[in-house]
């Protein structure tokens, strides 16, 4: 069967700007239910021969900071469970927080194939420098894309199908 690609990543990040894109359509989210499994929102994406299923394990946010880093593990759990290559998402307006550095660190040992990407560099020229710091995530070479601004996605699902 198809291989599975997840979307992981701190809220407000970009994550369901990415999903809808490759998507190529715009997937409404639906609600948790408490006690529930998590919702995922799932799409199938073809990039040259290869075609994958895409996972957003996003759901609704959470707008507590408190809970944003367990989310974000939770998410991270689904993640290394149930897919064949992670896609990290972070955000070069942010920079590197404590959150992406712990989950980088359980996304490290769970050896499972991860793609860095560092979005909303909506200009290459002017935002490269700040990309570099994501290096010091240890989980690989930063990859820079502008969801909105559509830049970078090419390179991006290139890394992806290198892993299947
Ligand atoms: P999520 O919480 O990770 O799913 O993030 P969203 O996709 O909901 O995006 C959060 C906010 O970031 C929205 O206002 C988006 O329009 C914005 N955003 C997403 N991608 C980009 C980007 O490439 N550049 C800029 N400037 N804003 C972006
Ligand atoms: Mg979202």
């Amino acid at each position: 069967s198809k291989p599975i690609v997840a979307v992981v990543g701190r809220p407000n990040v970009g994550k369901s700007t990415l999903f809808n894109h490759l998507a190529g359509q715009q997937i409404s989210i639906v609600k948790d239910t408490p006690g529930v499994t998590r919702d995922r929102i799932y799409a199938e994406v073809s990039w040259l021969d290869k075609n994958f299923t895409l996972i957003d394990t996003g759901g609704i946010e959470p707008e507590t900071k408190d809970i944003i880093l367990a989310q974000m593990r939770e998410q991270a759990q689904i993640a290394i469970d149930t897919a064949d290559v992670i896609i990290f998402i972070t955000d070069v307006r942010q920079g590197l927080v404590d959150a992406d550095a712990k989950v980088a660190d359980m996304l490290r040992r769970s050896h499972k194939p991860v793609v860095l990407v560092v979005n909303k560099v909506d200009n290459f020229e002017k935002l490269m420098p700040d990309v570099y710091e994501f290096y010091n995530l240890g989980i690989g070479d930063p990859i820079p894309i502008s969801a909105v601004g559509k830049l970078g996605i090419g390179e991006m699902l290139d890394e992806i199908v290198k892993h299947f």
